[in-house]
Formats: C-alpha cells, structure tokens, sequence
C-alpha cells in the first residue's frame, strides 16, 4: 500500500517513513517545498522506487491535502473521461506547530494543530478517496494534568484528558508547553469528533508518545538542528551540577513510536483506538550516569550521579501498546547512548567550524 507521511522533513516523520520503506510500503512524503525534498531523497538512494515527494506548504491552509491525498473522479472537460488518480491508502498525520516556535498562541500554535488534523480528515474524506486507515500523532501532553502537582494515587492511561481550556491556552503569554500541550489535546478531540459526525469510508487511529529520544534520520549537519529533546543532552555535557531535568519524563526511542504507527496501521482492532506510546521513567542522575558509560572517553565532562530509582510519584501505563501493538521497548541505555553519540558527532563537527 502506499502511505502519505505528513511532517516527513521532522524527526518523527523520517523515522516513521524510514521503517515504511524498509517494511515494503510506497511512501509519499509531504513536505513544505522541493528544497525540504532533495536533502532528503539524497537519504534513501535504495528506496527511489518506492518514495515520492508532495507540497504541503502549510497544513493549516484549506484543502492543504487536497492534492497529497488524490482522489479519483472525472476530469470535467469535452470528453468527460474517467480520470484514475493514484490515490493512498493510509496517512500518518505526524505534522504539527512544536512548542519553541510560538508567538501568538492561537495564530502559531492551536489552529494549525487543530485544522491541520481536519484538513488531513476532510481531504480523506472526499468522494473517490481510496484511504483505508487515518494515523495521527498527539501527545502525551493531551492526557496529562499538565503542570499540576504529581499525584502518586493516579496513573496515567488512555482514558485520561488534559483538562486545560482552549480558552486559558489561547491567553496564555509566557507557557510554550502549556499552549503545546493544548494544542495537541484540541486538534485530536477535534479528529475524534470529526469521526464521530461524519460517515467516512476510513477508520482513525491516534498514538499518544511521549518524550522522544534516539538519533535522527533526517540529514543533520550541526547542533542546532537536532531535535529539542535532543539537543538537552548537552546539558549534560562540561557541567559540575547536574541539570534539573532532562526533558519531561516518561521518554521513548524514536525507532518504537516509529514502529507504534506501522503497527496502528497493520492491525485492525486498533481503528477508534487512543496508543500511550512510552514506558521508561528516568532522573538526570540516570541520564549522566547512563552518558558516563556510554562515552568513557568523555566521563570527566559529564557529572556523576547516584541511581537512585525512578520516582513513584509520576506513574502512567504504556502497557495497551506493549500488548495490542506488540511492542518490544528499547531500554533508554541505548536511546541516550545512540542520540548522545550524535550529539557529541555535532559538538565536534560544531567546534571545528568555530
Ligand atoms: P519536528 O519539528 O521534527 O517535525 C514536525 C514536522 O511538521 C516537520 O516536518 C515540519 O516541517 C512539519 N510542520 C510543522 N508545522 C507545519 C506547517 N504549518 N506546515 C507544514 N508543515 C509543518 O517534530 P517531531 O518529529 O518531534 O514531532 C512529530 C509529531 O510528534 C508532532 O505531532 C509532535 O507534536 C509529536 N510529538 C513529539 C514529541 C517529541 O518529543 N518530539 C513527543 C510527543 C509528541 P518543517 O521541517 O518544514 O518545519
């Protein structure tokens, strides 16, 4: 089958088409402009065959899919032929506004969230439309209480919802997270309401990750282009304290919330169905002493820290897509290891062209 990746320049996206290809999977990658193509293409020479590009310049725009998911119909000129599109038969919907970029909350971050993920629906949804299955990606955030203290007596699972209005979100002045967070809560209740009030030929599955880590795919060539959550293993680096939190725990390798959307569309008692896509706790003592073994060379730049137990205070439950997805988790020794390998490639690489 073929499958239209949204955000397929992103590091999700890459890591999501990547296991497509090397499953057998056409791939159709929708990225901003041609110039977001070529590096990419360069990346997968084996694949030629099976990947093509389309032009989504901004997902919030109307009809912003129309083209990427072609539809079959008849052309409307003198001779009324049939015209056969090559249509798809899947979309992951990884695209979406992340939390650094926000200047005004609703403009930057909550409508191209939410009408990014209607667009992707109402394009699949037109007459003629060969799409079978819709994947979006949300987040963990739209099922936490955000910001709110940690309550031991609740663990977190796909029945939750985060609480936070639309409303406070959209005031919000100085919370980047807390608008993020809002914004993925919005655009996926707004995708299962849209299924619920409208008869469409395709099902809608949604995977909640949380905190992803793992190398990139997609080229990187300095620090700055590495992923939020990647980036902050830096903070690891040629520091006596160790930094107060890494990025927001719980944390998954990019390879498995890859392979959580393959799965979601293989399976099909997984149509209607929300995936808590992470299961790894971890402290920053963890963290350091995870990159001190790793990187031996470099422990002398790296604080110690004692391993002490993840907190039982924080707790959530990925077991629904351990079991309905047949997830075997990678241990977050590799994912530190593996993402900070790069990081410390880009640190070099960075200090050379200084
Ligand atoms: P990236 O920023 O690496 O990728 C986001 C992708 O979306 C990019 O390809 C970007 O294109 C595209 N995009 C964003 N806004 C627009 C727009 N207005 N028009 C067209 N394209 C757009 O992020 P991730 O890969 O990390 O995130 C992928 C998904 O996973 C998102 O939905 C995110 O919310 C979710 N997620 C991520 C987590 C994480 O820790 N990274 C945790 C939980 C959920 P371009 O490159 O051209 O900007």
């Amino acid at each position: 089958g073929t499958v239209l990746v949204t955000g397929f320049s992103g590091f999700l996206g890459s890591a999501v088409a990547l296991q497509l290809l090397e499953s057998g999977y056409k791939v159709r990658g929708a990225v901003r402009s041609e110039s977001k193509a070529k590096p990419r293409s360069k990346k997968y020479p084996q694949y030629s065959s099976q990947l093509e590009f389309t032009y989504v310049p901004d997902i919030a725009a109307p009809g912003a899919f129309d083209k990427a998911i072609e539809v079959s119909g008849r052309v409307q000129g003198r001779l009324m032929n049939t015209y056969k599109a090559q249509g798809v038969d899947y979309v992951i919907h990884t695209a979406s506004p992340l939390a650094d970029k926000c200047g005004d909350p609703e403009r930057d971050m909550l409508l191209p969230a939410i009408n990014g993920t209607l667009s992707v629906l109402k394009s699949a949804n037109r007459p003629g439309s060969t799409v079978k299955r819709v994947v979006i990606t949300s987040s963990f955030g739209a099922m936490e209480d955000y910001g709110q203290p940690w309550n031991p007596e609740h663990v977190y699972t796909e029945a939750d919802w985060c609480p936070i209005s639309y409303e406070r979100a959209k005031a919000e002045r100085e919370d980047q997270a807390l608008i993020y967070v809002v914004a993925k809560k919005e655009a996926e209740q707004a995708a299962f309401k849209y299924m619920k009030e409208n008869k469409t030929s395709f099902d809608f599955v949604s995977v909640l990750p949380t905190t992803i880590i793992g190398p990139t795919v997609q080229p990187v060539k300095k620090l700055a282009d590495l992923p939020l959550s990647c980036t902050r293993i830096g903070d690891f680096f040629d520091t006596k304290e160790l930094p107060s939190a890494p990025v927001a725990p719980p944390i998954v390798d990019v390879a498995d919330v890859a392979l959580c959307h393959l799965r979601t569309l293989e399976i099909p008692e997984a149509a209607g169905q929300r995936y808590l896509c992470g299961v790894h706790g971890h402290t920053p003592a963890q963290v350091a002493n995870i990159l001190r073994r790793a990187f031996p060379s470099e422990a002398h730049r790296i604080p110690e820290g004692n391993d002490e137990p993840w907190s039982k205070d924080f707790r959530w439950d990925g077991s629904k897509a351990t079991r309905e997805l047949h997830i075997e988790w990678t241990p977050k020794e590799i994912s530190y290891a593996e993402a900070g390998r790069q990081w410390l490639e880009l640190d070099k690489a960075d200090r050379a062209s200084a």
